[in-house]
């Protein structure tokens, strides 16, 4: 995986975000909410684009993308630091 873009800041993939439904909304029924406390309620500000970042400075890694980058960042720590053994 590159490192230099790892991980992408996608609106997809953030912990705040809330995907559900409008029935009422025939046209486009696919909501995408924001649940973080500063806009909450408040639609996503996206862009959902695929591999657009998104500009939001409230962005954070949802827990599928954070388990990723911890184990990508076990995989490139250097063997003294993942050697764990006590004495
Ligand atoms: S508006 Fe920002 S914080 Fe809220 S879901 Fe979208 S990217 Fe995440």
């Amino acid at each position: 995986m590159d490192q230099e873009t790892f991980p992408k800041r996608l609106a997809v993939d953030c912990l705040w975000l809330r995907r559900t439904l409008d029935t009422k909304r025939t046209e486009d029924p696919f909501l995408m909410l924001c649940t973080h406390i500063v806009r909450d309620g408040h639609d996503c500000i996206g862009p959902f684009l695929e591999n657009i970042e998104t500009s939001c400075q409230l962005w954070e890694p949802n827990e599928r993308l954070a388990s990723q980058r911890s184990k990508v960042d076990k995989q490139s720590a250097p063997a003294s630091e993942t050697n764990t053994t006590s004495t």
